[in-house]
């Protein structure tokens, strides 16, 4: 079962989903891209392990959701032929490489497509004909997450969000 929460993020009323299982729930909001799970919870096994596996900026921007005891992150995905959706540092805040604690919440989304490697620039890339293009990515600001996800062409709209896995 789904329903519609206040994101304890970006407070948006619209866009914030809590899917309810049957032995935990898990919430995702497409305004400002942060998810959660409720096995998420503050010093759990479970958080500890994801956190150690993600990315520095994702650890960086975590969020103490103090109403339900769980840690909100931005979420990376990637589905593969599709390309990825990752969280990245504003470039516009970033002053002279220091990345200081005050600024992490200012984030953008970037979508990278996946490309076909040419013929002769394959041995540039241990042989592999395509890639993420990472250099080109097209970015978002922080609550243009749901446009990342339509334009990766995951989703529609948000009442026909189904088939969406953030594969954590
Ligand atoms: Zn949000």
């Amino acid at each position: 079962m789904e329903r519609v929460i206040i994101c304890p993020i970006c407070k948006d009323s619209d866009s914030c989903f809590e899917e309810m299982q049957e032995n935990f729930s898990s919430f995702m909001c497409f305004n400002c891209g942060y998810m959660s799970d409720t096995r998420y919870r503050v010093g759990s096994v479970e958080l500890v392990d994801n956190m150690n596996a993600s990315p520095q900026l994702v650890q960086d921007l975590q969020h103490h959701d103090t109403n339900r005891g769980i840690v909100w992150f931005p979420c990376v995905i990637n589905m593969g032929e599709l390309g990825i959706i990752f969280p990245d540092e504003d470039p516009d805040k970033k002053t002279k490489g220091a990345f200081k604690s005050t600024q992490k919440t200012n984030y953008v989304w970037k979508y990278a497509k996946v490309v076909e490697i040419p013929e002769e620039e394959r041995a540039k890339y241990n042989n592999y004909d395509k890639r993420l293009d990472v250099e080109n990515a097209k970015v978002y600001s922080k609550y243009e997450f749901f446009n990342a996800c339509q334009d990766m062409g995951i989703i529609k709209d948000l009442k026909a969000k189904d088939g969406l896995s953030t594969d954590t």
